[in-house]
């Protein structure tokens, strides 16, 4: 049978970076992957560019039942760690808004960058390779036969994005071994709509609006996009990871007020002119008629009273949807809940009661915000367990 010290399940962000950190410390390292291809969702992240860190990332970028679990981790792996290595290869970066770190070039110099990392830290890469289980011991029986290992890290990630790999292996590896698995569901991801809204929002597919969104304990100011199921666009994807069916999102399209200013400019110019004109200096012109048809004001911008305006800027502050549902794993950048971080050591991710055993990124209950968080704990956590793994 092979033997190695250090299996890991998922060669994917998580589990190239501790292969790294485990083989530069001499430990014999293989990486399996069912996938031909590793590194796809690396290669597809960040529209192509991969925004890999964020310079800014703190605890409270993310969610998880314990808000203190990422602390150690992250805090022993830094974003300037990442920039390092990245600048080492000579890869050009930019800082995007907020700290958020992106290629000037293709992702795929991540991928390789990562490749030429474990190469010469001697590790090796089994892709194409299905795990058919890991038995206590520990043995990973494999299409290409039984390994065993010392060590076994999981890193198989989330469930999102199915075509190119994702599948719920960790989740099925935790519970073998009596780890919890706190409920998963899409996050990051479009909300969609019943028939009624969809039928007012559709013909505004394609605008996007700056706006501040409000669900549950989530807070987020970004824009806003009308597609043809829904909503979608920064400000979306970041609340929905905080939406739960049944939940009303509450949406503030003056998030820099300005009615006041446009009411005024639009009285200087024309008393006479439609709600909905006025509107129309504010948003794009499609939503400026919904919102007007919304409000249902009959008269001119004269015939606005005091109580007429506070009504209207209420109504455009405080606007309540309430989404029927999201777009699921097919488009979620990320996976919400895994394996519960009380069944983990937050310095090294080993299972508290499984010595030997690992669970590092997308597959734990940790979630970042979007802005390059969830690449952040995939590096962190990896490093983590490479440590000691
Ligand atoms: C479209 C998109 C864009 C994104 N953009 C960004 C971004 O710009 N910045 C950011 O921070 N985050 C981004 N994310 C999130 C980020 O990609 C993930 O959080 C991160 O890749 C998680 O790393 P991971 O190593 O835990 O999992 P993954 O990178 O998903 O790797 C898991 C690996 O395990 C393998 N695997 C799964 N099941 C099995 C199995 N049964 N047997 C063998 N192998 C298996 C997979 O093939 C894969 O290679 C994006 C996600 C998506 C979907």
């Amino acid at each position: 049978m092979d033997k190695r010290d250090v299996v890991i399940i998922g060669a994917g962000a998580a589990g190239m970076m501790c292969g790294i950190a485990a083989a530069r410390r001499g430990r014999s390292v293989l990486l399996l992957d069912h996938a031909r291809k590793i590194g796809e969702k690396i290669r597809i992240s960040g529209g192509g560019r991969c925004n890999f860190t964020n310079l800014g990332t703190r605890a409270e970028h993310f969610l998880c039942a314990n808000p203190h679990f990422v602390k150690s981790a992250l805090g022993r792996y830094r974003p300037q760690d990442f920039v390092d290595m990245v600048e080492r290869h000579g890869i050009a970066w930019h800082e995007k808004a907020r700290g958020q770190l992106f290629c000037d070039g293709k992702a795929t110099q991540i991928v390789e960058m990562l490749v030429r990392e474990l190469a010469d830290a001697g590790a090796e890469i089994w892709s194409g390779t299905t795990i058919s289980a890991v038995e206590a011991g520990f043995v990973v029986q494999t299409a290409r036969g039984a390994v065993q290992a010392e060590s076994v890290v999981v890193a198989s990630g989330g469930k999102s994005i199915p075509k190119i790999g994702a599948s719920g292996l960790g989740y099925e590896i935790a519970r073998r071994f009596g780890l919890p698995v706190v409920d998963t569901r899409p996050g990051l991801v479009p909300l969609t709509f019943g028939a009624q809204d969809l039928a007012d929002f559709r013909n505004m597919a394609g605008v996007a609006v700056p706006v501040s969104v409000r669900c549950g304990a989530g807070r987020f100011a970004d824009d806003l996009l009308f597609t043809h199921r829904g909503f979608s666009g920064p400000a979306i994807l970041q609340i929905s990871s905080f939406w739960r069916e049944g939940m009303a999102v509450e949406i503030d399209l003056l998030p820099e007020g300005g009615l006041a200013t446009a009411l005024q400019a639009a009285r200087a110019e024309a008393g006479g002119q439609a709600v909905q004109t006025m509107l129309a200096r504010l948003f794009p012109r499609k939503l400026a008629r919904y919102l007007a048809a919304d409000f249902g004001f009959k008269g001119t911008i004269s015939d606005l009273s005091r109580a007429d305006i506070r009504a209207l800027e209420a109504r455009l502050r405080t606007w309540r949807v309430t989404p029927t549902g999201t777009e699921g794993y097919r488009t979620a950048e990320v996976t919400l809940g895994g394996v519960g971080t009380d069944a983990l050591d937050a310095k090294t991710m080993q299972a508290r009661h499984v010595p030997g055993l690992y669970f590092i990124g997308e597959v734990v209950d940790v979630t970042g915000w979007l802005g390059g968080y969830n690449f952040q704990w995939a590096w962190a956590s990896g490093h983590a367990a490479g440590q000691v793994a």
